[in-house]
């Protein structure tokens, strides 16, 4: 196990109208998003933002993030903005949060 590091977890798989760069087809993309969060021993701190691919499942090719342009672009845009981010990603700043206000309680008393 990594002590600290950048993960990702899939939020969503869309499928899409858009042509494929690769080999020409339509109708045959999906938009694949994913979460980035800050790993601290495993457990989720925060998160960190979001990327994603867009995945041919005629020619089976895949486009990053940065290598998107145009409508494609506009597109990943689109479905990354109506999704959430996980409560869970937040899990290791409640935890250390929660341990700070229980740790002044009991000072405090
Ligand atoms: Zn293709």
């Amino acid at each position: 196990m990594t002590l600290y590091g950048i993960k990702a977890v899939k939020l969503i798989v869309e499928p899409i109208e858009e042509r494929c760069v690769h080999c020409d087809t339509v109708h045959t993309m999906d938009m694949h998003i994913f979460q980035k969060y800050i790993s601290l021993m495993g457990i989720p701190v925060f998160p960190v933002g979001k990327t994603g691919i867009s995945f041919c499942n005629h020619c089976k090719q895949t486009t990053r993030r940065k290598d998107m342009r145009g409508s494609l672009k506009r597109v990943f845009e689109k479905v990354r903005s109506h999704t959430h981010i996980p409560f869970w990603t937040w899990m290791g700043t409640a935890l250390a949060t929660l341990a700070l206000v229980l740790t002044a309680f009991y000072n405090w008393q």
